[in-house]
């Protein structure tokens, strides 16, 4: 990690609709018991029905674990979703939010984002808000235009909480280096991402944009990690296939 950084980085594991009761408590229990001297903060994102599973194994260590997604309202009739004040329940911590995949498959919009970091907001769950653009996009010149507008509509529950802003962090996936083994080089993760934290500078200026994490997701790897770690606004990373093997994880673990 630079020394340059004062921010803690978070490594963050997106399992998505993948693994067992037996085997998420497995890669809980061997992240457990083999963090060592990392001081990031990680969590761990199970499917919904896998967080008892993954709590149980994780209760007592210092790994935290939230929810993939959550639905704007508290409660009512919506069948098949999962609510703010079930996963606070569950002992959540963290709400994931945005991710591309749900935009992608679910049609969410930047406003149900928005809904849903306010969600997790008044449940007491920091947003881990996911923003990032297609290839399309990229090709086109597009990316900061893109990955700005999420931000905007997203920050803005996050300003309306009140100063200072309630925990939160963001996570910079491109939506073409997602499960495609095509990583953003560390020059495209850093343009970006300092980008989002000039963003975030200008909704609640120099203290809390230097303070707030900036993770960077899509297709890291144990030999793609160290680098990208070392870019100034890379404050950790969110993992998705990497992170259904323990060791892997550590490993990623162990580049920040
Ligand atoms: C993700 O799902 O958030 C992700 C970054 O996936 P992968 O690491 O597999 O690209």
């Amino acid at each position: 990690m630079s020394e340059r950084k004062i921010r803690v980085p978070i490594v963050a594991a997106n399992w998505k609709m993948n693994l067992l009761a037996a085997s998420a408590e497995e890669v809980c229990r061997t992240v457990a018991s083999e963090l060592g001297e990392s001081t990031a903060e990680v969590v761990v994102f199970p499917g919904h029905v896998l967080i008892p599973a993954a709590a149980a194994e994780l209760r007592g260590s210092r790994i935290a674990w939230g929810g993939q997604d959550l639905h704007p309202d508290d409660d009512g009739a919506h069948t098949g979703d999962v609510s703010g004040p079930q996963l606070a329940d569950a002992g959540c911590t963290w709400a994931l939010v945005g991710h591309s995949e749900r935009r992608q498959d679910h049609g969410e919009s930047d406003g149900l984002v928005a809904r849903k970091v306010a969600a997790a907001l008044r449940n007491g769950l920091a947003p881990l808000v996911c923003v990032g653009e297609t290839a399309a996009e990229r090709d086109a010149g597009r990316t900061l235009e893109i990955v700005s507008r999420q931000l905007e509509l997203a920050l803005a529950p996050i300003v309306e909480a009140g100063d200072p802003p309630p925990p939160f962090a963001i996570a910079y996936e491109p939506v073409w280096a997602i499960g495609t083994g095509h990583t953003a080089t560390p020059a495209i993760a850093q343009e970006v991402q300092a980008a989002i934290r000039g963003r975030i500078k200008a909704h609640f200026g120099h203290e809390v944009s230097e303070a707030t994490r900036i993770l960077y997701g899509g297709s890291v790897k144990p030999d793609n990690a160290a680098e990208l770690a070392e870019q100034e606004d890379v404050d950790g990373f969110l993992v998705g296939g990497s992170s259904l093997d323990a060791e892997e994880f550590l490993a990623i673990i162990g580049c920040c």
